[in-house]
């Protein structure tokens, strides 16, 4: 007998789990709204065409090799990703107060900072938004935090529940470790205002609360790296500390390339080398050093001017062809007199519109229609092309009639 005989069969991720379910599907109108991934208007993944060029010209270059990079990564994409996220001009990092480590896309970076903090910060409360990624969670529970949550969504007004969020973090011991989606949160699509960010900062600030920025969407969610990165950029401009993790995933398109970026701001260089140090010991014992293919790509896209435009059209692309699919969706609903108001699918922002459909809905519609999404009633719209919304709009019409 094995000596594993005792392992009980585990459940399916819940998002990754909606794939499995869908490939088992053999419905010629079968249609997977769960995973956030972006398809073309054919249904397709795509890969950039600025992507293309940069493996191209990395695979003509025949003097790279296969060695290993250091612990913390590509030093060039290091730089660049950080340029990137907190702006080409941030005092921050001309002051060289900033670490940067490449890390496994969106996921590895929030765990690295996890184990940094669970080692190294006083304070071990993560607050995370209610709802969030449900990756989240586990995240930053393996890694030795004592994850609480704050409230965000309001589920009467499929908005944002400001007051709640004030009222929990400004209810939070301070110290406290806070999460914010910078742009385009996943699952609701909800984000702050401009405004609304500017208090969120006043009130962490004056708590000494410590931010960490999940970016995994900059440029996606408004077709504008720069506009995506603005939450963040406040944050920086105060003069305070905070971390991001950012994923290259999908406003590169690099998803299964697994490449991100993990980055404290400190308030001081001395400070951050540090910190780096430290870094280091968190990487080491996880997995060495991290991969070099994909970094390699971004590093050739963002230091080249020419191509660095050609990214930022073709993120753009993206990001519109999904805005016109939440005014697709709209109109649709809206000419079949769907019961209810469906404003929120063109307030909300980025990949994900969360429905507002309950789990039985969502049921009927995966049984009734071949639809698959996640329980929750979030739909990427990714996913979604103009040939499928008629099909969509059918099945919501009918799960609320
Ligand atoms: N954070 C959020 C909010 C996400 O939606 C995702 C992707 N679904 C990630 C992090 C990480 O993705 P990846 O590890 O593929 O970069």
């Amino acid at each position: 007998d094995s000596v594993f005989a005792s392992v009980v069969q585990a459940p399916e991720d819940p998002i990754l789990g909606v794939t499995v379910a869908y490939n088992k599907d053999q419905s010629p109108v079968k249609l997977n709204l769960g995973v956030g991934a972006y398809r073309t208007e054919e249904g397709k993944p795509l890969v950039l065409n600025v992507v293309r060029k940069a493996e191209q010209m990395l695979v003509n270059d025949h003097s790279r090799v296969k060695e290993y990079l250091p612990i913390t990564g590509l030093a060039d994409f290091n730089k660049l990703s950080a340029k990137l996220i907190f702006g080409a001009n941030s005092p921050a990092i001309q002051e060289n107060r900033v670490t940067t480590v490449q890390c496994l896309s969106g996921t590895g970076s929030l765990r690295v900072g996890a184990e940094f903090l669970a080692r190294h910060y006083h304070e071990k409360t993560i607050y995370i938004p209610q709802p969030t990624w449900g990756n989240h969670p586990k995240v930053f529970t393996l890694a030795g935090l004592s994850v609480k949550t704050y409230r965000y969504y309001n589920p009467s007004t499929r908005g944002l529940d400001f007051s709640g969020l004030l009222e929990d973090l400004g209810n939070a011991p301070s110290g406290a470790i806070v999460l914010l989606h910078a742009c385009a949160h996943n699952p609701t699509g909800v984000d702050p205002t401009s405004d609304q960010w500017e208090q969120i900062r006043q009130l962490m600030r004056s708590k000494e609360l410590l931010p960490f920025f999940d970016s995994a969407y900059q440029g996606f969610a408004s077709g504008n790296l720069d506009a995506d990165a603005e939450s963040i950029r406040m944050f920086v401009a105060d003069g305070g500390e905070c971390l991001a993790a950012q994923s290259y995933a999908k406003n590169m398109g690099l998803y299964g390339e697994r490449v991100g970026a993990f980055s404290i701001v400190c308030k001081t260089a001395d400070v951050a080398t540090r910190v780096e140090s430290q870094l280091k010991l968190v990487i080491r014992p996880m997995y060495s050093n991290p991969p070099i293919h994909g970094a390699s790509i971004v590093a050739t896209i963002l230091k080249d001017g020419d191509m660095y435009t050609e990214w930022s059209v073709e993120l753009k692309a993206m990001a519109d062809r999904i805005i016109s699919m939440r005014q697709q969706l709209y109109d649709a609903l809206c000419a079949r007199g769907t019961p209810g108001d469906w404003s929120h699918i063109i307030k909300q922002i980025g990949m994900f519109t969360f429905t507002g459909l309950n789990t039985s809905q969502v049921a009927f519609m995966t049984k009734e229609y071949h639809i698959y999404m996640t329980s929750d009633g979030r739909i990427s719209m990714a996913g979604l092309s103009s040939r499928t919304v008629p099909h969509l709009a059918d099945a919501i019409h009918a799960a609320v009639t």
